[in-house]
């Protein structure tokens, strides 16, 4: 395996990142730290549901899809769950507080918001119990944004990059582990940090059976410094069937739950709904 290390940090390249977040078909970067997943019954884990066969064809390239049909009238919510190995660092030393974000969580809660948490593996087991609460409502769906945040591409705005297929497949699915141990509503969704793939990462995770799932509303949200940006994008593009890429990131997307409620407001304003991802997917 060659892994070349950059310095592959969300924190220190806002400007990169924030175009990195913002159009389909480019990137993220970090290693496993934190707790170990302590999948407790006791706590209430719920019950797993069994992934829907067919997300994807194994013996293809994994298949990408940015939004669901025009037809319907609901928009998917998705949030990435960052977490990487420098940031974990940054927890550890207490120079970041946390990279959670308990306002955005609690709104989509409170206003029974459905929507759709690509996590890394990291962030599951770093917040085990803010994973589980998002797990057990059944108005939020599990998906993947590998295990540590690492790019499958190269020169993905500095991320750390892994170029090697079976290392790929081997965090993708330690992460689809990390998720099913949460329980309920997974999915064989993935998410590339930073949106950067080609066709050697495609192929590379072809044989997980997995869908790739870009969005095609990208919200800019990582390191704004102002929340109308954030509702614009999102308001000016986004449509039946949309999927609309935004961050649970704690001071790494530190405008979003600010933004979010006017997003809500303006979409149902047009007759627009909320549903997870997969029932956006299908409808
Ligand atoms: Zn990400």
């Amino acid at each position: 395996m060659r892994r070349r290390r950059t310095l592959g940090i969300l924190a220190a390249l806002p400007a990169a990142f924030l175009t990195a977040c913002g159009r389909p078909g480019t990137g993220g970067g970090g290693t496993p730290a934190g707790p170990a997943l302590d999948p407790d019954p006791s706590v209430g884990a719920p019950e797993m549901e069994t992934p829907v066969p067919g997300w994807g064809d194994p013996d293809r390239p994994a298949r990408v899809v940015n939004h669901g049909s025009r037809d319907g009238e609901s928009v998917a919510l998705t949030f990435d769950a960052d977490l990487t190995e420098y940031m974990a660092g940054q927890l550890d030393s207490g120079e970041v507080e946390t990279y959670h974000n308990e306002e955005l969580l609690a709104y989509l809660e409170d206003e029974r918001i459905p929507a759709t948490f690509f996590m890394t593996g990291m962030w599951a087991e770093r917040y085990v119990e803010e994973a589980r609460r998002i797990a057990g409502n059944p108005l939020f769906e599990l998906a993947n944004h590998t295990y540590e945040h690492q790019a499958f591409t190269a020169d993905c705005y500095g991320l750390a990059f892994e170029d090697d297929p079976e290392a790929m497949r081997a965090d993708v699915e330690r992460t689809f582990t990390a998720l099913t141990a949460l329980g309920g509503n997974q999915t064989r969704y993935f998410r590339f940090p930073g949106l950067c793939h080609d066709k050697a990462a495609l192929k590379a995770l072809g044989p997980l059976g997995l869908t790739v799932v870009d969005g095609d509303v990208v919200s800019g949200d990582p390191f704004a410094e102002a929340s109308q940006p954030i509702v614009d994008a999102v308001l000016g593009r986004a449509e039946a069937g949309s999927v609309v890429v935004m961050h649970l990131g704690g001071p790494n997307a530190p405008m979003t739950h600010i933004a979010l409620p006017s997003i809500v407001d303006g979409l149902r304003e047009r007759g627009l709904g909320f549903a997870r991802l997969s029932e956006v997917l299908a409808g």
